[in-house]
Formats: C-alpha cells, structure tokens, sequence
C-alpha cells in the first residue's frame, strides 16, 4: 500500500470532503471556517457556482490545448479581460502553472532582456521552492536547506520590517535602502543587476507591508540604474489587499509584474505581465511549457475576474481587512504574547514574542492548533513560524469575520494562560 511521503508537513489534521464559500467541510462532516483559502488563492471562496459553471463548460469543449502548439479561446480571453486590470503599460503576458514557474520566468525574461548576471531580493521574501526561487527566498532556511548549491547571482537586502529591528517605519525604511546602497558599493555594480525581486507585502516572511517611501527609493534606483522592478504578486494580487493589487497601495510603477494564487479560484495558473516592449527583449522560445496557460484553468480566471467585479470584492476585502486587524490588535493589545499585529487588507498577521522580545514559536503553534480544534483553520508564517495569519477569502463576511475573532480571543486567551 502506497502512503503519502512524510516529507509534507500538513499544518492541520483535517481531511476536507467539500468546500463551500468561507467553509470547509470534512470527511466526518464537521465544518471549519476556512481563514487559509488554499494559501491565498480561493479568493472567490471554495467552488464558487459561477467559477464552478465555468469550468464545467470548458472541460466539455477542450482541457488541454499546449499553447506552444496551438492558441485556444479561454487563453485569448484571459490575456484580453487581464489587459482591463493590469498596471499600465504591462499589456504582454507569458503564462505559466505555478508561482513558482512565474519567478522564474520573470528572472529568465530580467536577464536576457538586460544582459546583466545578478538579481537583488529583500529578506524575508519568498518566492517559491525550485532552484532558481528558492535561491531568492529568505523567509526562513527552511526552504533552501540541504538545496545547495543554490542559484550564484543573488544578493540580499534588508527589508523595512521594522517591528523586527525595534524601530520605526520611517527608520526602518532609511536603513533598507542606506544598506541597499552600501550592497551597491561592496558586492555587486549596479550595472550588473537585472532585477529587484520584492512583494508589496512580506508573506511567509512574516506579513509585512512594504511603505511608499521604500517603494520610492527602490523605482529611483532602478531607474537609475536600468534595474527592472519586478513586484512578486502572486499572494497580493487580484484584491487580496483591499486594492486590486498590493503596490496601488505604494503608489509604485512596476516593470514586471507576477501573478498567481488567487488569479483563477484555485486552477494552476500563473503568469508574469510586461510591456510589450520589454517582452520583446526575451529570446523567443526560450520559455513555455506543457501545461502553461490551461485551458480550464483560463476559463476559471475569467469567471474569478467576473466575481471579483460583479460582487465587490476589492471592496470587500478592505472593509472586512479593517474589521480583521482592527479587532487582531484589540486582542493583541490585551495579551502581553503578541508582540505585533499589521497586515493589508485580508492579509493579517500577529506575531507572538516573549517577554523578552524574542520569537515565541511554541505559542504561535500552540495557538494555530488550538485554533483549529475549535473549527477556524489558520496558518503561520514568519521566520521562526510565530506570525500566526488570517487570509480568509475575499467573499468573507462580517458575521464571519466576528465568528474567526471570537475564536481567536478565546484561544490566545487559552494558549497564553
Ligand atoms: N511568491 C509568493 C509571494 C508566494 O507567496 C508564493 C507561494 N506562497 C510563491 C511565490 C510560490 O508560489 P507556488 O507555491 O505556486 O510555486
């Protein structure tokens, strides 16, 4: 008999029958207020009808097209509906199935398209687990462990996680993009960078938003220097952060951006999005793939783009993220446990430390399971896994969140007791 490789770590117990909205429903019929969403990516909620019909329809017409062979449809419709929603001027898409796959693309597109060797990603980033992306990851060495030798050509800057430096935004951002100089002037030119990998907001690093200030220095040193910026959205795209995407929050132009996560529902899919002109600077053929742009999967991401739209949910998720941190710093502030709580939108992290400040993993853990014995599915995230973190789906609603709340003040209570 065949089992499962142990090398998976599961975060919960539970073995899910059927989803529905903001539930998961279990073998055993039990069910749970799903604040995970498949990791940030049903956004539209578990098996939306419209999503579901979607996909339905197109698994009777065609499932697999391979656009390396020939165009289909639900590919064409994606790239035309995506043209409406993407930052201005990135009107060329490349797809692909995984984020990981995107990051990959994107560094395989920054370098053919500046003929320079060498990235630049800010710690605590994550950007996925295959060689070239777990060589620009630094949420935790967890990911690159007994991986080496990585990718040759990364280099590593700070990020404006000020919580963790004992500072403010302000002064956590000066010394980000003072350090990112200083990497300028001691181990790599400028002129030999290609790109800057950076998230608008820290995922499994922690949840950290970046700030406009820092996404500020980052365009003026990429523009000085013909770097290109390339923002990894693939867990703050479509909505997640109460604005379409996370950057509109910082005011920033992109030069690349990547999506992923919560672009069709839960179908594999991703993809990275340029301006024509800078697409056209890849080498043709060099990048593509068998599954690449499902067709399934495509007529999901329109029927995701069709939700986000008619039921509001960019909205939705600003109003229900404000009602989320709000009431995560009510409770934080009553217990001594949780050091922080920050996020965007339904991105909302609260990082438990102890009394001297340092990372309190056990507690976090303790919290996450105690968390899900009451039936409210969370995940951790951070460094040291304390972040404990909140991405219910977009369609979340305020009976809801109140009900997830509820829960959490009765298990920090308990976990901290
Ligand atoms: N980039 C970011 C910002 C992510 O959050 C993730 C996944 N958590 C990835 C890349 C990698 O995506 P995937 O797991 O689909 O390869």
């Amino acid at each position: 008999m065949a089992q499962l490789s142990p090398l998976l770590k599961q975060a919960t117990p539970v073995v899910v029958d059927h989803g529905e909205g903001t539930y998961l429903f279990d073998s055993e019929g039990r069910r749970h207020l799903d604040f995970t969403a498949g990791i940030g990516v049903t956004s539209t909620g578990h098996c939306h009808p419209k999503v579901v019909a979607a996909a339905q329809e197109q698994i009777g017409k065609l499932i697999h097209g391979q656009y390396t062979t020939v165009m289909h449809k639900p590919l064409l419709e994606l790239t035309e509906r995506l043209g409406g929603v993407l930052p201005p001027g990135l009107d060329s898409l490349f797809f692909s199935n995984s984020g990981s796959e995107a990051v990959e693309a994107a560094l395989r597109l920054s370098r053919q398209a500046t003929g320079r060797p060498n990235v630049i990603v800010f710690q605590g980033g994550f950007h996925g687990r295959t060689v070239a992306a777990a060589s620009m990851t630094t949420s935790g060495t967890r990911f690159s462990a007994g991986f080496s030798p990585l990718m040759s050509g990364v280099h590593v800057a700070p990020f404006p996680y000020a919580y963790h430096y004992g500072w403010d935004e302000k002064t956590a951002t000066k010394f980000a993009l003072r350090e990112l100089d200083y990497l300028f002037a001691t181990l790599t030119a400028p002129n030999e960078v290609a790109a800057f990998f950076v998230e608008p907001v820290l995922g499994e690093g922690g949840y950290v938003p970046a700030n406009t200030e820092f996404m500020a220095g980052l365009r003026e040193r990429a523009d000085k220097h013909g770097i290109l910026l390339v923002l990894d959205e693939v867990q703050t795209g479509f909505g997640r952060t109460g604005k379409f995407w996370g950057h509109d929050h910082f005011d920033v132009r992109p030069d690349i951006v990547l999506i992923a996560k919560g672009l069709a529902s839960g179908f594999p899919l991703s993809g990275i999005a340029a301006s024509q002109e800078l697409m056209s600077k890849a080498w043709p053929g060099s990048q593509g793939g068998t599954y690449g742009g499902n067709a399934v999967s495509c007529a999901a991401a329109c029927a995701t783009l069709d939700v986000i739209a008619e039921e509001g949910l960019v909205a939705n998720a600003a109003e229900r993220g404000t009602q989320l941190l709000d009431g995560a710093r009510l409770i934080g502030d009553k217990n001594a446990a949780i050091g922080d709580v920050r996020g965007l939108g339904l991105l909302v992290g609260s990082e438990f430390t102890t009394a001297d400040g340092e990372p309190d993993t056990v507690t976090a853990q303790a919290a996450q399971k105690a968390a899900a014995e009451r039936g409210l599915l969370l995940l951790t995230c951070g460094a040291w896994m304390n972040v404990v973190r909140m991405i219910p789906p977009l369609v979340v609603t305020a009976e809801q969140v109140d009900e997830a709340l509820g829960i959490w003040a009765e298990v920090v209570d308990t976990v901290t007791k």
